[in-house]
């Protein structure tokens, strides 16, 4: 009999109970007695939902207040001395100030750093290591969990991150050393917890390796066998799972270790499969993870069968079936989903009904009778359907596609022939002052769109709301004396969401939450099919905004890449081509706006790094695509017409080249925080178009002083020459409230000001 098993099942709730129930607690208004309560409920529900679904082993350890990184660095407890840690269990609220920066008691410090989760749009707490870091056993949570489970009768399956991966994904604080020497103060902790576990009579324990899908320095392979060899413990079985990509070069490694049983994503790595079993030692397990956890469309099953039965041909019980990756990162379950139009939905699967497909195959695999043949027949039905279907294929849009030139990337003239025309026309001062698209979204402006969302207030009405909301944030812009304006996007809950829902071939889901980091959710669009723009999406807010404002107003568009990289996308053609449809559309949106007399249209694309492959050798093809993707969308404009792009992170020193290559007249992006330190990149490579480095933590709700800006831009006037410095916050400014950013935005324009006094010139002359 095959055995199927999950690596994760999604633990923030199919409502979002965890989230609330967060929330709630942190602003104190129900007390830890209550949120341990919710938790112990959302667990129960979903180990019963995958029974259920037929899950043989239900993994433990997947359930977490915040984040999984930061469940292990609470175990073996890894807390950063500024949290005062001095007992010996890591206590709920020291957790959560360790997120956080504070929690309903202990002193507030700074929070731990956050970062993406391999190539996902989750995050993970970084684990902070120093020179002489000890790991001591120091949470209970992890064998509770298990003994809860086990007194509900289930069989489990804990799910620990493996030594490996938690050292990798670390930084040191403090005095450099080679991470890879606390392996040895690593490991005694993990056979103490592998040895709890045991005798709490688990069989099998999960251990994620995840950068084995990763370009590994030799010294980290090789740390593998000997930290696997010594992870032992007699009658514990360790099944070591892989997910996110392909092995490559750390096959055989993978295949050789010695471990009971490994799991691969055969999604993701389907190529690998053969080889894998080729290498496979005739003594273990292999879990071959089948359904793709990082998408949500139903598979055709048929095409999964035939191979199966080969390798179960050759494996027998030996063969496993799973998800590729634990399904925190799809929905919960597609059958909340009553809105979605019936046709895509049919398409869909999320957590949920992926592992009814597991079982479906299994039953099919093991010749079950029952419902397998049904459920075969309706997955072969819904894929036909998907790929024949006329609401995915667009004809017109596949053939403008294909008539993509080389000449439509490329602007009419080079950057130092539009810049002069641009000035000319738009007359801007020395280091113009601007902001990056959204203002303080207030709970007025939230209520008006759900208002209108629901029919309760009527278009003439909302449109109403939002023109006095606009001509409320350009007298404040006006008034505070930037040189470039924007309307603020109160018409957007969601950068994203708002061009998914405007355009076609693109559905939003009504509960289809995805965990993204701690509390905080996002809904990813669903990309189902050939992407075109029905109509304009932003051009009335834009003209409008214009027509109220003395100087140049920006348009505001998402780019292609972003919009392609925080969405489902589908599976049935290249990303890169979607990603060209996407452009089209947006093409037509910034030739509308420059129509409109909008002279400034700004392109985000705040995920265009995230897109980055794991493995560096297929960075520049993605590169190459997604630049050109950006082109496509920008370069459609006259010279006169100055064009923006947005991004908001500070590690890009590494992908320069291309960012130049989008050749926007001027990029805005993240650098406040890190004082600058990113400019040092220009001392190697001359970035040349007009640049803004960001001069405004707006993560903080500190108000940057006229002095501390003054220092930035004069440090950033080292690395570019004043004349194409630009001044603005690091990004968006929807999360603040309005009475700090009128004072830091401020602060901004009367440093300036000083500057230009200083430099005594003025760009307009
Ligand atoms: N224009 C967007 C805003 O200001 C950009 C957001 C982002 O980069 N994340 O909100
Ligand atoms: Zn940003």
């Amino acid at each position: 009999m095959i055995r199927i098993h999950n690596l994760g099942f999604p633990r923030i709730g199919a409502r979002r109970e965890l989230k609330k129930a967060l929330e709630a607690y942190w602003n104190e208004e129900i007390d830890q007695k209550t949120l341990l309560h919710t938790g112990r409920e959302l667990r129960r529900r979903h180990w019963q939902l995958q029974e259920r679904a037929g899950v043989d082993l239900v993994p433990v350890g997947d359930f977490s207040w915040y984040d999984q990184v930061l469940d292990l660095s609470a175990l073996l407890g890894v807390v950063p001395e500024r949290f005062r840690f001095t007992g010996t269990t890591v206590d709920l609220d020291t957790y959560f100030r360790m997120a956080r920066g504070r929690a309903p008691s202990g002193e507030p410090a700074a929070a731990c750093e956050m970062t993406k989760w391999f190539d996902t749009n989750y995050h993970y707490l970084v684990p902070e290591f120093s020179a002489r870091q000890r790991f001591v056993v120091s949470s209970d949570r992890l064998f509770e969990e298990v003994s809860e489970a086990m007194e509900l009768g289930y069989r489990v399956k804990p799910v620990l991150l493996g030594p490996l991966s938690y050292l990798w994904l670390g930084k040191i604080k403090g005095e450099a050393f080679d991470k890879l020497e606390l392996v040895e103060a690593l490991l005694p902790a993990y056979g103490e917890i592998l040895n709890k576990l045991k005798a709490q009579g688990v069989e099998w324990v999960q251990l994620d390796e995840p950068i084995l899908a990763l370009d590994l320095p030799v010294e980290w392979q090789r740390a593998f066998e000997s930290v696997y060899s010594r992870l032992q413990v007699k009658g514990l079985n360790k099944l070591l799972t892989v997910y996110f990509g392909p092995l490559k070069d750390n096959l055989k490694l993978a295949c050789s270790l010695p471990v009971e049983g490994l799991h691969i994503d055969a999604v993701r790595g389907a190529d690998e499969i053969s080889t894998v079993l080729s290498w496979l030692p005739g003594y273990k397990i292999l879990s071959l993870g089948v359904i793709d956890g990082r998408n949500v469309w139903r598979v055709d099953l048929d095409s999964l069968l035939d191979p199966l039965r080969l390798i179960q041909e050759k494996l027998g019980d030996r063969l496993w079936l799973a998800p590729s990756c634990s399904l925190l990162h799809v929905p919960v379950d597609l059958e909340q989903e009553q809105q979605l139009d019936h046709e895509i939905r049919s398409w869909l699967a999320f957590a949920v009904q992926k592992l009814d497909e597991l079982h479906i195959l299994k039953q099919a695999l093991d010749n079950a009778c029952g419902v397998s043949a049904e459920g075969l027949l309706a997955a072969r039905e819904a894929a036909t359907a998907r790929r024949n279907s006329p609401r995915i294929h667009k004809p017109a849009v596949k053939q403008r596609c294909d008539g993509v030139t080389l000449q439509m990337l490329e602007r009419h003239s080079a950057f130092e022939t539009r810049i002069h025309k641009q000035q000319a026309r738009l007359k801007l001062p020395l280091l113009p002052t601007t902001t990056i698209g959204s203002f303080p979204q207030t709970s007025e402006i939230r209520q008006a769109r759900r208002q209108y969302k629901t029919g309760r207030i009527s278009e003439i009405e909302y449109q109403a709301l939002m023109h006095k909301e606009i001509d409320f944030v350009i007298e404040k812009q006006q008034n505070i004396g930037l040189d470039v304006l924007v309307h603020g996007e109160p018409e957007r809950n969601d950068m994203v969401e708002y061009f998914g829902e405007l355009l076609d071939g693109i559905t939003i889901s009504e509960y289809g939450w995805v965990q993204s980091y701690g509390s905080r959710c996002v809904k990813p669009p669903i990309i189902y099919g050939d992407v075109s723009r029905p109509r304009p999406m932003t051009v009335a807010w834009s003209r409008y905004a214009q027509s109220r404002a003395d100087r140049p107003m920006k348009g505001m568009l998402t780019g292609p890449v972003t919009i392609l990289n925080w969405s489902f996308v589908r599976d049935d053609q290249p990303r890169a081509d979607t990603c060209r449809q996407l452009a089209l559309a947006l093409r037509d949106e910034v030739r509308e706006l420059e129509q409109a007399g909008i002279s400034i249209i700004q392109i985000d694309e705040a995920a265009l790094r995230e897109g980055l492959p794991l493995r560096k050798s297929e960075w520049q093809h993605y590169l190459d695509w997604a630049v050109n993707a950006f082109k496509l969308t920008a370069a459609g404009v006259a010279d006169e017409t100055q064009i923006h792009t947005h991004m908001c992170y500070s590690e890009f020193n590494d992908i320069m080249p291309a960012i130049a290559a989008m050749d926007a007249d001027v990029i805005t992006i993240e650098t406040s925080r890190s004082d600058m330190e990113l400019l040092e990149v220009f001392e190697d490579f001359s970035y040349p178009n007009d640049i803004g480095p960001g001069v405004y933590d707006i993560h903080s709700p500190n108000v940057p002083t006229v002095e501390s800006i003054t220092k930035l831009i004069t440090k950033a006037s080292e690395y570019i020459p004043i004349e194409r410095l630009w001044i603005n916050p690091d990004c968006g400014l929807k999360t603040r409230g309005w009475d700090e950013v009128e004072k830091a935005l401020t602060n901004m324009v009367d440093a300036a000001n000083f500057l230009r006094s200083r430099f005594s010139h003025d760009r307009a002359m």
